[in-house]
């Protein structure tokens, strides 16, 4: 495949049909998943089929069929970002709410998901 077709490729999927947002990547090898994956350049040149592009990929490959999910959020604590390993939902700003019985006054507190509210898989390491 070639640069042009790989973007090509890309374009026709860059956006989510129902958010409009653009597309987090992820790549399914051999049964395993990959999320977010990071990407540099290894090295350009000239090969063996003419101008190459080494691309350089990394990341952390998880069992497609494992019964578990993982939070792979860096950026922000548990309680404020979770990106699911397996599906890929990235959630950002949910509180658990507490309603007092006698006033039925709101407050809102800081919360660690236990489960992806999207694939439903259980989260590992989750407090
Ligand atoms: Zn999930």
């Amino acid at each position: 495949m070639t640069t042009t077709e790989l973007i090509n490729l890309l374009k026709r999927v860059e956006f989510g049909g129902v958010t409009g947002l653009p597309r987090r990547i992820s790549f399914e090898v051999n049964g395993k998943f990959m999320p977010n994956p990071r990407f540099g350049i290894d090295a350009t040149g000239d090969g063996i089929a003419g101008a190459e592009l080494c691309l350089g990929v990394a990341g952390e490959m998880w069992d497609y069929e494992e019964d578990t999910s993982k939070n792979l959020a860096e950026e922000y604590d548990d309680c404020d970002q979770f990106i699911c390993s397996k599906c890929g939902i990235e959630l950002h700003g949910w509180t658990r709410v507490e309603r007092d019985e006698d006033t039925g006054e709101e407050t809102h507190h800081e919360y660690v998901l236990r489960f992806c509210p999207n694939c439903g898989l259980k989260i590992k390491n989750a407090r």
